[in-house]
This record gives structure tokens, sequence and C-alpha cells, in this order.
């Protein structure tokens, strides 16, 4: 079986070189291995509390030094970003996403975070996207 996230090729310069990109098209997601999972990303508390990451109690901004205490303890969240209240996620070896299955497929699909929604048309990428087939 295929690993998305396995880390035995190495993605990073492909995913710099956004000139090598391809123009974006819906229905070649399905034979991509998901390299827009390779960015980074940020998240909001409401984004992890819908993802199931966190609980209800800890999206009150009470419980936001430990909320994050413990996001980083699990090795979940990298860092917080006072300023826009914004988390980075942590990412594995290979630069995948935690959450990009090895079917090359998000697990929390039906509550990704914005950014992952409107990935390719709200991000600094012109529309283009860094296909890759499985
Ligand atoms: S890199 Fe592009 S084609 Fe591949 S899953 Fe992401 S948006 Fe779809
Ligand atoms: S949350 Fe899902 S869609 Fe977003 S980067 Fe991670 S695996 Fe990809």
């Amino acid at each position: 079986m295929f690993l998305c996230y396995s880390g035995s090729m190495n993605y990073h310069h492909y995913l710099k070189k956004i000139e090598l990109w391809y123009p974006f098209k819906k229905e070649k997601c399905n034979s991509c291995m998901g390299l827009c999972c390779y960015l980074p990303l940020e998240v909001t508390l409401e984004e992890l509390y819908k993802m199931e990451i966190i609980s209800l109690e800890e999206t009150d901004a009470d419980f936001l030094s430990s909320t994050i205490k413990r996001l980083k303890a699990q090795g979940i969240v990298e860092r917080y970003n006072r300023a826009d209240e914004k988390f980075t996620l942590k990412r594995r070896a290979s630069g995948a996403c935690l959450f990009l299955g090895e079917d090359c497929r998000c697990k929390h699909y039906e509550t990704r975070p914005k950014t992952c929604r409107n990935f390719p048309h709200v991000s600094p990428f012109n529309g283009r996207c860094p296909y890759q087939k499985i």
C-alpha cells in the first residue's frame, strides 16, 4: 500500500518551485497524493474544536495556556501566534500534515480547516497546486 506520509520521497524542492506546479483542476485530486497537505498549516481554536482535537472546554480563553501546553506536549501543535490567534500544526518528518491518511486522504475531510477548503483559490499560489500522481 502506498503511504502518503511515509517520507520515502523528499518533495521539499518541488514544493518550493511554484512555477513547476499545475493549474488546479478539482478532478485531479482523485489521483493525487495530496502534496497540498505538505504545506504549513495554521488553524484557529474553533477549527481545532470542529476537528475534535480539543474539547468544548478548551475553546474557553481562560484555558488557552493549558490548551497550548497540551497540544504541544502531544506533538499536535508547533506554536501558537498570539497576534493572529492561530496555531501552526506540527507536521510529520516527511512534511505531511498529521491528518493525512496513508490512503492520501484527509482524516478530517468533513471538518477540515478553511485554509484547506479554499486551497488553492485563497492562497498566495495563484490557483496553482503541487499535483503529484499517486
Ligand atoms: S495538490 Fe492539488 S490536485 Fe493534489 S490534492 Fe491538493 S489540490 Fe488536489
Ligand atoms: S487538515 Fe486535512 S486537508 Fe488540511 S492539510 Fe491536513 S490532511 Fe490536508
